[in-house]
């Protein structure tokens, strides 16, 4: 994915939030994980001179994500529980974005076991940048359903925040 994932962060975020309305903290931190794993762009372009596909950075990796909640949750849900469903909502949108990135582009699922990329569609490299291959790919129809979706429940509920 390339431009879905922070709508896609902002539906989880406002599913999780409308399930317990009380905790404010819920859709920002949702919406926070869903975008962090594309942060090692940065590294990707100004350190490593884009040497390493970026989906190889820790910050790409199921299993790394998968055993820091393993040691955060309990101790959120022992230390503070009422941060317990926006930290939730954080790890949720870091594996919303795994789980789009699976799509069509590599992600290392079976780390450590495997150093081997996985993805679900092929997206050929049919033109002359990779950007195209992307978006003129029918995948990037997913990818808009997203932020329609998003779109359309922002617009829904700040009509609803209106009218109260
Ligand atoms: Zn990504």
């Amino acid at each position: 994915m390339i431009l879905a994932h922070l709508p896609s962060g902002y539906l989880l975020g406002k599913g999780l939030a409308r399930a317990r309305p009380a905790a404010a903290w819920v859709l920002p931190a949702t919406m926070l994980g869903a975008v962090l794993p594309d942060f090692d762009l940065f590294w990707f372009y100004l350190i490593d001179d884009r040497a390493f596909h970026h989906h190889r950075y820790w910050v790409h990796i199921p299993a790394f994500w998968a055993a820091v909640a393993a040691i955060t949750l309990p101790l959120v849900a022992f230390l503070t529980p009422r941060a317990l469903i926006a930290v939730l909502g954080f790890f949720a949108g870091l594996m919303l974005h795994l789980l789009l990135d699976t799509f069509a582009g590599d992600i290392l699922l079976a780390w450590p076991w495997s150093d081997r990329f996985f993805h679900l569609i092929t997206v050929p490299a049919a033109q002359s940048h990779w950007l195209l291959n992307f978006i003129l790919h029918p995948v990037f129809l997913l990818e808009l359903a997203i932020i329609a979706a998003a779109l359309w429940t922002f617009v829904q509920a700040r009509t609803k925040a209106q009218k109260a």
